[in-house]
């Protein structure tokens, strides 16, 4: 493990303690082989003086809710050490009151909650204290020998200590533990089955010192010849099979959830595995990773309903045998799963929730072979684990998610989403929390949106392969897919029927027509395995207001609203909705160049400020408030309506 220490930045910090603590804390988040979101705590004992004039000791300990890798200032909690001591020599304290009474003891009632070891950090009698689950040591921890390999790899200088729940009782433990210890003999702890501590008065020596021991832990596997995953490629991915997967997820937890096929190589070799069921059903890496991944994986093979019920099953199996009586199950979703031949596939509730699993159970894999090959694999027992998800405490921190918006989780395809209605579009279902795969010919959209919200992907929807490749794409990706918006589109240059060329007439009605139909067939198998799935097309007052030298455009979107009434009649007995917008006067989109404007103007014998608000409400209709209809349309308020054509366009007489 590299040690990434730099005096010359350190030296930028002084004498300020608490900048230092931010500095070595950072650079422990930022190695993933130590923690991995919000895993791990920090902790720096700093003397001040109050406004009384007293002189207090206060412990800065990580705040719960911050990740050591994004750390500032304002993330540690300030504790009087006072209050601190006082509670470790307590017979017994519950997890609320620990957490009440903690936080009755800081100096700043804005800070965030006090990390959870708190108590623990306060009893190790030196400044700086560095907490980690380092990778290499609960690898070698997990297996049979582990503790001998512990004892053996650190000798006299870490002090070893046998697992405990976190909290409370592990401080308790430790207080026991080293009344009578000279801490000066050992540099260190570790805590078997959940990470490593060191501390001394010098931050750059403990964050040495966490390095250097970890590092004794790597060289150990390494120098058992252990090896690491291999990258092997993928088997052709059932994507059908990927989002019938998810549907059935989304349908037992009640809320739509994501899935997305982990894309590394390393995953594929573990899903090939000998015995790779066997293996993965024996618990996490560390226990407080329980609370995002379950305790084991769902092992894809045959029948996936089969397969999610006997999930369900085991689940509530394990529930009951461990429940004291008092508790509420969990849903019985897992939240991975491994698919053999393909990898793993990481689910969520949102994207962000997805891929913090990816990373957790990417190191899962990578640890797991590891342990195999040092005696094999051995988590802790599941009375253990269980003690750990059903925490009072770890539970919490899953709750601050806040309400669901309403369309969380749910995945959207836009075409032509680059600009204008369709790029209006994107933006607004992502604000409701769905994720979307954007679909344009501009090469602009593979980054646009900067979020992984937004799957943005260059695509000529005239070509079959392309439109495959990005169905493909969006399924492995996400999961599956919920909602299609029909917006990409042309508007050619104004021609009457008499002088219209046979490339302009082609042309138009292949992007606004035929390539829009293309999309809309190879999407419906996916769509029957959506969640309350829908489909928005953005035709035009063209269709029922139809005028002069705009033949080509007119005919392909009356067209679409035609293939729009069918599909509700063939589509609606599987529930799927298909309804369509005919907006006017857009001006803010890619179409209307202002020469395109300008014609239209003269036509009407308007200016191009009368032509913008020339309809009966004498109001400009934006791109934004036809994406507001389109996303109404997609959701719960177009329920029970199918085959509608809403216009979009100030009031328009001809239509009225
Ligand atoms: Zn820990």
């Amino acid at each position: 493990m590299i040690n990434r220490w730099n005096q010359s930045e350190a030296d930028k910090l002084g004498d300020d303690l608490l900048a230092l603590r931010v500095y070595t804390s950072q650079l422990q988040g930022k190695e993933e082989d130590l923690v991995l979101h919000g895993g791990g705590n920090t902790s720096v004992k700093i003397t001040e003086t109050n406004v009384f004039g007293d002189e207090e000791e206060i412990l800065y300990v990580k705040g719960s809710g911050w990740d050591l890798a994004t750390i500032k200032k304002q993330g540690f909690a300030p504790v009087k050490m006072e209050r601190l001591l006082a509670m470790a020599k307590l017979q017994e304290l519950s997890d609320m009151d620990m957490v009440k009474y903690q936080r009755t003891a800081m100096t700043d009632p804005g800070a965030p909650n006090p990390s959870v070891e708190a108590i623990l950090h306060a009893i190790i009698p030196y400044r700086f204290v560095d907490h980690t689950h380092a990778d290499a040591v609960v690898t070698i921890s997990n297996t049979p020998d582990g503790e001998s390999h512990i004892r053996q790899i650190y000798g006299k200088h870490m002090l070893i200590v046998p697992y405990v729940m976190p909290g409370f009782i592990l401080a308790k433990e430790i207080y026991e533990m080293t009344k009578d210890l000279d801490w000066s003999t050992i540099e260190g702890m570790v805590l078997l089955n959940h990470g490593i501590f060191t501390f001394h008065e010098d931050p750059k020596i403990s964050y040495d010192n966490m390095i250097r021991n970890v590092t004794l832990a790597e060289d150990f596997i390494q120098a058992k010849g252990v090896k690491t995953l291999p990258v092997e490629k993928a088997g052709a991915v059932n994507t059908l099979k990927l989002a019938a997967l998810r549907q059935g997820l989304s349908q037992m937890n009640q809320t739509p959830v994501l899935a997305r096929l982990n894309p590394s190589g390393q995953s594929v070799a573990f899903s090939n595995l000998m015995g790779c069921r066997q293996i993965t059903d024996r618990g996490p890496l560390t226990p407080d990773h329980i609370i995002r991944t379950k305790r084991t994986p769902l092992f894809l093979q045959d029948d996936i309903e089969v397969e999610i019920n006997a999930y369900a099953s085991a689940y509530e199996k394990y529930f009951n045998a461990h429940n004291p009586g008092d508790l509420t199950q969990l849903i019985p979703t897992p939240q991975w799963a491994i698919w053999p031949g393909l990898g793993s596939i990481s689910f969520g509730t949102s994207v962000s929730n997805m891929m913090i699993i990816e990373d957790i159970t990417n190191h899962t894999m990578k640890a797991i072979h590891q342990s195999e090959q040092l005696g094999g694999w051995k988590a802790l027992p599941q009375k253990d684990l269980f003690e750990m998800e059903y925490w009072s405490l770890e539970q919490a921190k899953l709750k601050k998610a806040g309400k669901a918006k309403d369309m969380q989780s749910k995945v959207a395809i836009v075409t032509g989403g680059a600009s204008g209605i369709g790029k209006a579009c994107v933006e607004m279902l992502i604000q409701e929390g769905a994720v979307v795969t954007a679909l344009d010919i501009n090469p602009s959209i593979k980054n646009q949106f900067g979020t992984a919200s937004v799957l943005g992907i260059q695509c000529d929807v005239t070509s079959d392969t392309q439109l495959n490749d990005a169905i493909h794409q969006t399924v492995t990706h996400f999961g599956g897919i919920d909602m299609l918006v029909l917006n990409a589109g042309i508007f050619p240059k104004s021609m009457t029927i008499k002088d219209m060329d046979t490339n302009t007439w082609a042309k138009c009605l292949d992007i606004n027509l035929t390539s829009q139909q293309r999309l809309m067939q190879l999407t419906i198998p996916y769509l029957e395995l959506g969640i309350d799935p829908a489909i928005v097309i953005v035709g035009s007052k063209n269709v029922p207001a139809p005028g002069p030298g705009a033949s080509a455009y007119s005919v392909a979107k009356a067209g679409l609203t035609q293939l729009a009434r069918v599909a509700a009649m063939e589509l609606g007995p599987k529930g799927i909705r298909i309804n369509t917008v005919h907006p006017n006067a857009v001006y803010d989109t890619a179409i209307w160049t202002e020469e395109v404007l300008q014609a239209r103007a003269k036509h009407y014998g308007l200016t191009v400020e009368e032509y913008k608000t020339n309809n009966v409400l004498k109001k400009e209709v934006t791109s934004v408030d036809v994406a507001k209809l389109v996303v109404t349309m997609l959701g719960s308020v177009f329920g029970r309506t199918t085959g509608a054509q809403v216009p979009i366009d100030g009031g328009n007489e001809r239509i009225i």
